[in-house]
């Protein structure tokens, strides 16, 4: 397949086409200067290197009805809070189902891989394994260890099972906690996350220490506290339609000035489904109802590059031959390429090179 028009990757959108043999992509240059001189069926679009969803917790998506009236930090607090509760109240065969079915639409919209804060310990990690079988994603789970003081032995055997480790927050956590979960992922090359400034403004340096690798909303974080993250280098997951459900939004347009590796997740699977277009396309057109607009390209990347770059795999974000990306080709316009990935993505317009996606299975 040849496609002709643009290109979006870690060099930024530019015209271009595309050769792909057998899902993998032999051929880049400038439209009009291909090889293969017409004998190939050419599509008009833009090729992207496949999303990643920087935070969900699809454990969550067991319920899908509208959220009690409440401020978040009382629906989503460990370990008693709203959701807590729906989790301790579904099965185990529910929430697998649930979780099976949140991932097939995510595979349905092209995302390779998904960096889930999973919830309910060594179970709980284990349990999104099971969800993920057979399903063309890549999960990377954020496991959270339930004893309180930390208990070693469980703290190793997550580490084992999980990627890494993802908080709730810095003040729902004792400093001892935190410093006793950074440091055991630092020593066993496992990812640290937690939430920060979501309800509440937090002063950075009680989230900055133990420096984390991945911040999640900083909503009410001021532009000097964004100002300290980026001087840490810490990445932020955002997102903003869980955050716009109760009223706040993180400053977009701020993150951007300063530079910041922003990835885009979709949170919470009981607010929203976990579509990262959805996601992005909210993000773009938000940040322009609030007169805090943040350019397309800087929204784009936190979808399709800075995920790979996060997880040291900058080659998957790169459209070139030999290249570890598994790219998707949007059938869209392919002027104003950044444009079209921040307005116009559904479903339909993916255009498969690689494998088929999985059937819905409910
Ligand atoms: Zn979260």
């Amino acid at each position: 397949m040849l496609v002709e028009g643009a290109v979006f990757d870690i060099d930024g959108p530019r015209p271009a086409y595309v050769r792909f043999r057998r899902g993998r992509v032999v051929e880049v240059g400038t439209p009009g200067t291909d090889s293969t001189r017409g004998r190939l069926r050419k599509v008009r679009g833009i090729v992207v290197p496949a999303p990643v969803n920087g935070h969900t917790h699809l454990g969550d998506a067991v319920s899908v009805r509208e959220p009690p009236k409440g401020p978040v930090e009382e629906l989503v607090a460990p370990p008693s809070g709203y959701k807590f509760q729906l989790l301790a109240n579904a099965g185990r065969a529910e929430k697998l189902a649930a979780m099976r079915a949140a991932l097939t639409a995510m595979a349905r919209d092209g995302v390779a891989a998904t960096l889930d804060f999973r919830e309910e310990g060594i179970a709980g990690v284990e349990l999104f394994r099971e969800a993920l079988r057979g399903i063309p994603i890549r999960g990377f789970a954020f496991g959270r260890p339930v004893r309180r003081p930390v208990d070693r032995e469980e703290l190793d055997r997550l580490l084992v099972a999980a990627e890494g480790v993802g908080l709730s927050s810095a003040r729902d956590e004792e400093e001892a906690t935190r410093r006793t979960i950074a440091q055991a992922c630092r020593l066993r090359g496992k990812r640290f996350g937690l939430h920060a400034s979501e309800a509440v403004r937090e002063p950075p340096e009680s989230y900055l220490d133990p420096t984390p690798d991945l911040l999640v909303h900083l909503t009410k974080a001021t532009p000097d506290d964004l100002v300290a993250v980026q001087g840490e280098g810490v990445a932020v997951a955002v997102c903003p339609r869980s955050n716009a459900l109760f009223g706040r939004q993180p400053d977009l347009r701020t993150m951007e000035r300063l530079g910041l590796h922003l990835l885009l997740g979709t949170d919470n699977a009981m607010f929203h489904p976990p579509s990262l277009w959805s996601e992005l396309q909210f993000a773009y057109t938000s940040s322009r109802l609030l007169d805090r607009p943040a350019s397309a390209v800087f929204l784009a990347r936190g979808a399709l590059v800075e995920p790979w770059v996060w997880l040291g795999e900058a080659e998957a974000a790169r459209i070139a031959p030999g290249s570890p990306a598994s790219p998707l080709v949007l059938r869209l316009p392919p002027e104003d390429p950044a444009y079209q990935l921040a307005t116009r993505v559904t479903e339909q317009v993916i255009v498969r090179v690689g494998t088929p996606p999985p059937r819905p299975r409910r």
